[in-house]
């Protein structure tokens, strides 16, 4: 047990020295201070924590009263026990009423072990209340996962930020943070690693802005800073550090991770003048840097008006599906060492009536939120299988169709492929699934055992936008995959004159895999000249030709056949 850190207030040395006897025999290790003025209880009160006063009533000099009141002012609830003499009923009932404890007459100290141990328990109990009250206030403001203030506490600190920048005639700007492929680490690695990353993200959010700033999770992978008494121009250099800083690997479960985010920005007075409407601003920008991945993106009203979001989207995309707005683009996949065409990708594009032609980035996270891509899915195979002609240098020339992650978690999906397969009379040779990685990720055991059907049936399976996920090698090793594609970003990183160690080692690890290589997004012929050099298999992108109807690009690879014959 503790030592009993008891502070007296009392005029006699040997009525002091009774009390801590009995409080001895009762088993308290006593450390005990006497005082026996004003002064000197204050001193006493600032200088050491103690747990419990014992006060004389009557002194000469001071009085109980007068010491419990100015214990009082610092310690409401210190437990302050009186031992006095004789001083009637009345006096006590008066005494107990100022706030002390318990009043025990010096003549019998019996009372006094049981009296002081019921107080110091009670008094933990009241502590113990008080802080659970207060760690109750606390959450109501806060996250306990990243303990950053929490969506209640952020719009209370915009709403007064707003007020003060209508004052100051100062500016203030909201960024919005969505982290990219959250819910793949999540379901992929468990959600004890996903907290990990939350808890960095707040750690790296914090550190990344001023300590004025307001950093607060609102929600899931969703974070929020505002930004007080700044411009649109700091505003953007607050989002660049941010995504900056996340750049640098994770760790969750001993390995490294890649975390991206897209931010949207917007500001009051530019964008909008309540705190409803530029968060709501902020989250449209957002959702528009998702979609063209490029990290942060201000508002604009016009971006606004023509992607007005999820919902009317949404709405009109299933009458879209019915009603042919959808259409196909084809892109030709070439052997760098031959030259040969050896499949097309299909690209889908949405002619929408009002908002002009959209491109997939546009819709296609709207279609897999609303449980709408199977459907586009089924279309883009159907539409594909029948119009590209088979003419087209017959079934060598495979066809690529691009599959949303949600679709291979049906169980039947391989089925309906065959079925397809067999009513066009293609063979499964032919076709080719792109597939991301992440995909795989999000639920291991379900698509490998679709994917591994589908390989059995003879069809080709690729992983798209390879680099750009986490997947190991030996997730890698247990996908029945015939080919990977380089993502883009790393290809046109080449054209910048970037290092080329990433491609090179993708290179080497993909054919040590026993697999073929693609490059996506080849826009120069000196990055295919490099591709060629590094031992990359085959190559796609605008400096071959862009995507475009099946007409052109059969054409297109007719002229080619004929050239060079
Ligand atoms: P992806 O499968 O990685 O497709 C390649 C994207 O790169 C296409 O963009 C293509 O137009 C573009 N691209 C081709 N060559 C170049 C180049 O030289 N430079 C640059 N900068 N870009 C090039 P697109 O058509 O906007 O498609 C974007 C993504 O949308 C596709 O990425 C694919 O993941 C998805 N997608 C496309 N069609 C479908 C579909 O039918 N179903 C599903 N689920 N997703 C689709
Ligand atoms: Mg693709
Ligand atoms: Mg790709």
């Amino acid at each position: 047990m503790p030592p009993l850190r008891l502070l007296q207030v009392e005029d006699t040395e040997d009525d002091a020295a009774l009390v801590q006897l009995a409080l001895s025999r009762a088993g308290y290790d006593v450390l005990a201070r006497r005082v026996e003025t004003a002064d000197a209880l204050r001193r006493e009160l600032h200088q050491a924590e103690w747990d419990l006063v014992i006060a004389d009533y009557t002194m000469p000099g001071f009085s109980g009263t007068k010491a419990l009141a100015i214990v009082r002012e610092q310690h409401p609830d210190l437990p302050f026990i009186f031992v006095s003499g004789t001083i009637g009923e009345d006096t006590a009932v008066a005494a107990m009423r100022t706030g002390a404890h318990d009043y025990i007459m010096k003549g019998n100290l019996t009372r006094l072990a049981p009296a002081v141990e019921r107080e110091l328990r009670e008094h933990a109990v009241r502590r113990e209340r008080h802080l659970a009250n207060q760690r109750v206030a606390y959450l109501a403001y806060h996250d306990s996962l990243t303990d950053l203030p929490n969506r209640a506490l952020f719009l209370d600190r915009l709403q007064q930020a707003i007020l003060r920048s209508h004052r100051d005639e100062k500016g203030l700007a909201v960024l919005l943070i969505d982290l990219d492929g959250f819910k793949e680490i999540n379901d992929a690695l468990g959600h004890h690693a996903g907290d990990l990353v939350l808890q960095e993200v707040a750690t790296r959010l914090r550190g990344a802005l001023r300590a004025s700033d307001t950093v607060a999770r609102l929600g899931g992978d969703e974070f929020a800073v505002l930004l007080p008494a700044t411009d649109v121009n700091r505003a953007e250099l607050a989002a660049r550090k941010v995504l900056h800083d996340l750049q640098h690997p994770f760790v969750a479960d001993n390995r490294p991770l890649l975390v991206s985010a897209s931010i949207g920005i917007a500001g009051v007075p530019w964008h909008a003048a309540t705190s409803d409407d530029v968060l709501k601003k902020a989250d449209a920008a957002m959702y528009v840097a998702k979609n063209h991945r490029s990290g942060y993106i201000v508002y604009t009203a016009d971006r606004d008006q023509r992607l007005t979001g999820h919902s009317s989207l949404a709405s009109s995309m299933r009458q879209a599906i019915d009603g042919r707005q959808f259409v196909l683009e084809y892109q030709p996949i070439v052997d760098i060492k031959t030259n040969q065409v050896l499949a097309v990708e299909s690209l889908v594009r949405w002619n929408h009536p009002e908002l002009g032609r959209l491109l997939p980035d546009d819709f296609i996270r709207v279609a897999e939120h609303t449980g709408l891509v199977n459907p586009l899915t089924s279309f883009v195979l159907d539409r594909a299988l029948t119009e590209w002609p088979r003419s087209v240098r017959g079934d060598a020339c495979g066809i690529a169709i691009n599959i949303s992650p949600r679709s291979l978690h049906h169980s039947a999906f391989a089925g309906r492929i065959q079925d397809m397969l067999e009513q066009k009379g293609v063979d499964p040779s032919s076709l080719i699934l792109e597939i991301t990685e992440n995909l795989v990720m999000s639920d291991p055991d379900g698509a490998i055992r679709c994917l591994d059907e589908l390989h059995d049936m003879g069809v080709r399976l690729v992983i798209d936008d390879f680099g750009k996920g986490y997947s190991s090698l030996s997730y890698l090793r247990r996908l029945p995959v015939d080919e990977i594609k380089i993502d883009r970003s790393f290809i046109l990183a080449l054209a910048d004159g970037e290092d080329d160690t990433l491609v090179r080692c993708m290179i080497e690890l993909a054919h040590n895999l026993g697999l073929t290589v693609i490059a996506e997004g080849v826009e120069t012929e000196e990055v295919l000249e490099q591709l060629a050099a590094l031992g990359c298999d085959a190559a796609q992108g605008y400096f071959l030709v862009k995507p475009g109807p099946s007409r052109d690009i059969a054409d297109w690879i007719d002229r080619r056949d004929s050239a060079s014959l």
